[in-house]
């Protein structure tokens, strides 16, 4: 098993692809990486019919003990693509040479998945990462998550904010959550969910609380001390807290039902200071974290992928 490698999927021009890059080097295993950024352009890869059949830059890689995914870059829009030129230039030629690429980059992580490695995270879980169904899985799982309502129907959003005070944020992402005001009701405003549907959700007051947790444990737990709804632009200050046991244990839970070997959640409190579950990132940054509250992520993470090194 020794000589099955460590596998780090990001390009190392990423921060946090880095980070586990000389973590993992520094508990004595050079890893592999497969840095997407580099493909096709600059980064030679075979597959063959064989499951084990990949190399990348002539290395036969066959199964790797673990894998950590950071990102496959997958589309054009993705964090770390600058595909512009090329989509201004022919952006249904652009498009459909990143379906090709992602293609051939999912069926790398998909064979080693099959072939039994460790995958800090699976991609075949990506379905339970989509937002409108990794709520569901929980909700049906019995674990708390707050009411919410994804949807282009005015009169179904009109029904659900008279029952909740409620904030609006995207269906996948790539906006601010905002408070739902009256203003936000009208016709001319609502008309707008034609555009694209929107994610409803009952205000959740209490602080914003992530929790990281690898292979069933939890690892910390952060406070996000804020002012502002949405925590991302407006950090004060974040601080470890422990979490008492039952709240623990859910969030153990949650990743197990998600299918998660390494996630970020969030949770948050409702107003009578009951933790709901807002989300578990699949590639969950750590480094912010890390340095505002002084705690140890990739410590934890870069153990866990070595140790299937002797598993
Ligand atoms: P993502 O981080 O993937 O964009 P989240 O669901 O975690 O999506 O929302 C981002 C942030 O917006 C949360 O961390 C929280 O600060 C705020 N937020 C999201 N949903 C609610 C809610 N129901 N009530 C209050 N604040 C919320
Ligand atoms: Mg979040
Ligand atoms: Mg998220």
């Amino acid at each position: 098993m020794s000589d099955s490698p460590i596998v780090i999927v990001g390009t190392l021009a990423d921060p946090h692809a880095r980070a586990i890059y000389e973590g993992v080097r520094a508990r004595g295993c050079e890893p592999v990486v497969l840095d997407a950024q580099r493909f096709p352009e600059d980064l030679p890869i075979a597959l063959g019919e064989a499951p084990d059949a990949v190399v990348i830059e002539g290395r036969r890689v066959g199964r790797p003990a673990s894998v950590y995914v950071r990102s496959l870059y997958q589309s054009p829009a993705a964090y770390g693509v600058d595909a512009d030129e090329a989509m201004k230039e022919d952006w249904r030629r652009t498009t459909l040479a990143f379906r090709e690429r992602s293609t051939l980059l999912s069926a790398i992580l998909l064979r080693w998945e099959a072939l039994g490695s460790a995958t800090y995270n699976p991609s075949s879980l990506s379905h339970n990462i989509t937002k409108p169904f990794q709520l569901t899985l929980l909700q049906a799982a019995g674990l708390p998550v707050p009411a919410t309502l994804w949807s282009n129907d005015p009169a179904a959003v009109r029904a659900f904010c008279s029952e909740h005070e409620a904030v609006y944020k995207p269906v996948a992402g790539g906006a601010a959550t905002r408070k739902v005001e009256a203003r936000d009701l009208t016709d001319e405003r609502l008309d707008k969910l034609r555009a694209a549907p929107v994610c409803f959700q009952e205000l959740l007051p209490g602080d914003d609380v992530r929790v990281y947790v690898i292979d069933g444990r939890v690892v910390c737990a952060l406070r996000i001390v804020t002012d502002a709804i949405d925590f991302r632009q407006h950090e004060q200050r974040i601080e470890a807290i422990a979490l008492d046991d039952q709240v623990a244990r859910e969030c153990v839970r949650a990743a197990e039902v998600i299918g998660l070997r390494y996630t970020g959640m969030d949770i948050k409190a409702d107003r009578h200071g009951r933790y709901k579950i807002l989300e578990l990132n699949p590639s969950a940054m750590f480094l912010g974290f890390e340095q505002r509250a002084g705690v140890d992520i990739r410590g934890p993470l870069c153990d866990a992928l070595v140790a299937h090194r002797s598993a």
